[in-house]
């Protein structure tokens, strides 16, 4: 399985200020992990994939892409809101520019390049079978905006870019982060072409919402996927099955086999996951990696390309959730 990595566009929220107490060099930690291995990892994607803004136009709307490309104040709103960096009186919430050793404008760069790990990927998938991101996954992200630390979403991004360029047609999302892939939902509700799953926290997520909004319309990040699975807190012992039962429906729901699987892969459901609210679903360092066998070797059976990438996790153990599956996969 051929690794993407590339440690510039590595998210270190501490250098552009935003307070979070939480270790976050785990893409650096687990490649760190494979060069010890001797497992090989490619470092210079970015000059071959070209990611240009229409490729953001086929997943975002226009006035968000406006504040995107826009003025440096339009793109600096659009990246405080996805961090909420900004309380409701008008206040800094967990952002000191002072301690800053990066303009925050720079920020959507890094998003660009983490994308373009996430398409690179996407590709290698598509012409050997399997490639692993170390980076990706940012399924938050809504049309409209960003959200939930996720300022574009890339999975969507690399999946329609594959549909127009690389002769795909239909693509899985499987989503098995601990947080419900709501924008990834909303993004492809009404697009028969992209299959989603979502097996997460059935509560705790979204943070502080109504279901509907004042005029009593759903509330977008409330968007089931089409095979939508929360556990309840407690109920651990139900996820392998769930997850399993999840995959067969997910292969129901169309006649034809995909061409691609995007798998999001979040660590954040590991027991030693630090991340307040994603505390309510703990599975084990042994059950992290029966879950991802059971979606490697199902993928493997159906000769369906599966491509990784590495979404949420959070703390200084969650790297060994990747390493172990990395290493079980490369038969080390
Ligand atoms: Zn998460």
């Amino acid at each position: 399985m051929k690794i993407f990595y590339n440690a510039l566009s590595n998210l270190h929220l501490t250098k552009y200020g935003i307070e979070i107490p939480l270790s976050d060099d785990r893409d650096g930690k687990i490649f760190e992990f494979l060069e010890n291995e001797g497992i090989p990892v490619i470092q210079n994607f970015s000059e071959s994939i070209e990611l240009k803004k229409e490729d953001l136009a086929r997943v975002h709307n226009e006035e968000f892409l406006s504040a995107l490309y826009g003025s440096k104040e339009s793109l600096l709103k659009a990246i405080m809101d996805t961090f909420e960096l900004v309380d409701e009186k008008g206040n800094y919430h967990r952002y000191n520019p002072q301690k800053a050793q990066a303009p925050l404008e720079e920020m959507f760069q890094s998003f660009l390049l983490k994308t373009k790990g996430t398409m690179a990927t996407v590709q290698e998938a598509l012409n050997s079978g399997e490639a692993f991101f170390l980076g990706g996954g940012y399924h938050h992200a809504m049309s409209f905006g960003g959200r939930g630390f996720c300022l574009i979403n890339d999975i969507v991004i690399a999946a329609r870019w594959a549909q127009k360029n690389l002769n795909t047609k239909l693509v899985w999302v499987i989503d098995v982060d601990a947080h419900k892939g709501d924008g990834t939902a909303e993004l492809t509700h009404n697009d028969p072409t992209i299959k989603t799953l979502s097996i997460h926290m059935k509560d705790g997520w979204p943070l502080d919402s109504e279901k509907l909004d004042k005029e009593g319309k759903l509330n977008p990040w409330f968007i089931e996927s089409d095979v939508e699975i929360g556990i309840p807190q407690g109920e651990e012992g139900e996820y392998l099955k769930k997850l399993g039962e999840g995959l067969s429906k997910l292969s129901s729901l169309s006649q034809e086999k995909p061409d691609l699987a995007i798998i999001v892969q979040g660590s954040d459901p590991y027991e030693k996951d630090q991340l307040p609210s994603s505390s309510l679903l703990k599975l084990t360092k042994e059950e992290m990696l029966e879950r991802d066998m059971l979606v490697y070797n199902f993928l493997k059976e159906r000769d369906i390309p599966q491509a990784y990438v590495i979404s949420g996790g959070y703390g200084e153990f969650v790297y060994e959730i990747y390493c172990q599956f990395l290493k079980k996969v490369h038969n080390l």
